[in-house]
């Protein structure tokens, strides 16, 4: 768990493009939409091709119709990238100091574009950054055979 390297996957971003990153990431939570929350979350996503596409959160009155900035994010670069992509590594920031890994939705969104070696960097609770690749953020997770 370090905002320093990444030392888990087999291929490692630099530490200059993880804090490239993170600042796409803190850039997007300053567009959230989280006026019932006052949680400002924003989601930058680096895809296999080396692109990089964020999101934030979106929040509803309905509470329920809420999206994350890590779905946002994918969902953007999907519709900008199309379905094939797969992503290699995503930050996620918060403008609220505080721990936020993904949710379980996100872990299950994150997953359908993710390879094996796919890092996921989030503040956690000590005020550092957490990386964990995907198979250690969501272990047992379910598969549709296509
Ligand atoms: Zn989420």
């Amino acid at each position: 768990m370090s905002s320093n390297s990444d030392p888990a996957s087999p291929n490692p971003l630099t530490p200059q493009q993880i804090a490239d990153l993170q600042q796409r990431a803190i850039a997007a939570a300053h567009n959230a939409y989280a006026p019932y929350s006052h949680f400002r979350v924003g989601a930058a996503v680096l895809l296999s091709d080396s692109t990089i596409v964020t999101g934030c959160n979106v929040e509803n009155a309905s509470y329920r119709l809420t999206t994350c900035a890590e779905q946002t994010a994918i969902a953007a670069a999907v519709s900008q990238h199309g379905p094939n992509i797969r992503i290699r590594a995503i930050a996620v920031a918060n403008l609220n100091a505080t721990a936020s890994p993904p949710c379980g939705a996100c872990r299950q969104t994150i997953l359908e574009f993710s390879t094996p070696d796919t890092v996921i960097y989030y503040p956690v609770a000590d005020g550092t950054i957490a990386s964990t690749l995907m198979a250690d953020l969501l272990p047992a997770a379910f598969l549709l055979s296509k």
